[in-house]
């Protein structure tokens, strides 16, 4: 039910399965794994189980809720009116509909809302005027399957996100959901066009006002495409992560207390919030060395890229399109990574008579300094150069 029927219907592989019991979802799960030779985990308050597949597939287990007896006489019959009201709980007409497993009419669509009609007009509508209200992370989906499809929102639809946003009640989402939709969003094929569309429904405001304020924040991340596909070509170690290249981009030109409230705001673990903050400069930095230096020698172009994440290498990129920096990037990619590693271990240098501490990182650096400027190239010759350096004086 739900994205796999819709999807299905798309014609859009999907392994997402989502089972539906009327009744106990939770042994009808644990008969399923029995039969296939799965685990189950299960969250009774819910009703809900996961079944995992040795080979690692999944299949989600929900029991249809019968919050519909809080609306007595609504529909006719106790077995409909389950599946229908846990159906009419779904965000979007498009995604209400299933397909039934067992008894009469097995594998027949259940479409109660119709979601195929709006699937073949591609267009998003919402179950009820509240729907955004209730649930302001609609917001958000929406713009993922409008984007993803391009699928159009319904003229009613869109009238109530309006309303929504203007009533400020994205306000009212932790800061953990309203981060997971725009990480969603960002992780999207398009993350342009999500972004663009945030931004016409003035969404980031609820991240910071200050958010994408300036026109060149939105240029910087519409070059991000062509940069992905150099580093595509000339980055062999790690590959960045793109939604957090985008999100580096929204926070970039933040001044210090706005990024600080933002972070907060969407309440960013600590890891993330030092990573952004450390791009954030070393891309600042960087952005400085190139208006006041002139050539950059290959020391100062390894320290340079050494020093910076792969997301925030990317970002810079965008940042500045100039030809001395693609240079250099290229340069640094293509000759310098990876052949700056020494062939020399923490321990080699203990044996050598090294007394292990901080002092290693800067025998290391010399290393790498020497490998990158040509001057050692083989194990024997770091070992003279480490001798020579760092043990002679002793
Ligand atoms: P995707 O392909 O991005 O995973 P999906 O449609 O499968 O899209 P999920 O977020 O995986 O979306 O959610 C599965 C289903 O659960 C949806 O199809 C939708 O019907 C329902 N759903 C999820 N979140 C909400 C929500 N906030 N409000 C209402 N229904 C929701
Ligand atoms: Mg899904």
């Amino acid at each position: 039910m739900g994205g796999f029927v819709r999807d299905l219907l798309l014609n859009i592989p999907n392994q997402d399965i989502d089972i539906v019991v009327e009744g106990e979802g939770i042994p009808f799960a644990a008969c399923l794994a029995e039969e296939f030779g799965g685990r189950v985990t299960s969250h009774e308050k819910f009703g809900t189980s996961v079944v995992i597949f040795p080979d690692g597939y999944r299949i989600d287990i929900a029991t249809a809720r019968m919050e519909y007896y809080k609306y007595p006489g609504a529909l006719p019959t106790v077995e409909k009116s389950s599946i229908k009201s846990d159906l009419f709980r779904r965000d979007f007409t498009v995604n209400t509909m299933a397909v039934k497993l067992t008894g009469a009419n097995a594998y027949c669509l259940i479409d109660l809302f119709n979601g195929e009609r709006d699937l073949r007009s591609r267009e998003i509508h919402v179950l009820h005027s509240l729907s955004f209200i209730e649930d302001p992370c609609r917001l958000f989906r929406a713009i993922r399957f409008e984007q993803r499809f391009n699928f159009a929102m319904g003229k009613q639809a869109e009238a109530f996100m309006r309303s929504t946003i203007k009533k400020r009640l994205v306000d009212a989402l932790s800061g953990a959901r309203l981060f997971n939709e725009i990480k969603i969003l960002l992780n999207e094929k398009g993350p342009m066009g999500c972004i663009r569309r945030m931004q016409e429904l003035d969404l980031f405001q609820f991240v910071s006002p200050e958010m994408l304020q300036a026109p060149k924040d939105i240029e910087v991340l519409e070059r991000l495409e062509s940069v992905f596909s150099w580093a595509d070509r000339v980055i062999t170690a790690d590959k960045p992560d793109v939604w957090y290249v985008y999100f580096l981009g929204l926070f970039y030109s933040l001044k210090e207390d706005a990024f600080l409230k933002a972070v907060d705001r969407l309440n960013l673990p600590t890891r993330m919030k030092n990573s952004l903050q450390a791009d954030r400069t070393h891309c600042r930095e960087i952005l400085e060395l190139l208006i006041s230096n002139k050539e950059w020698g290959p020391k100062e172009i390894y320290y340079a890229f050494a020093n910076l994440s792969i997301a925030a290498v990317v970002y810079l990129m965008a940042l500045s399109s100039t030809d001395r920096l693609n240079q250099y990037a290229n340069i640094y990619f293509t000759e310098y990574q990876g052949k700056a590693e020494p062939a020399l271990t923490g321990d080699d240098l203990v044996g050598m008579g090294l007394e292990p501490g901080p002092a290693f990182q800067s025998v290391l650096n010399a290393l790498r300094e020497a490998r990158v400027m040509g001057s050692v190239s083989s194990r024997e010759e770091e070992v003279a150069l480490v001798e020579e350096q760092f043990l002679k004086s002793r």
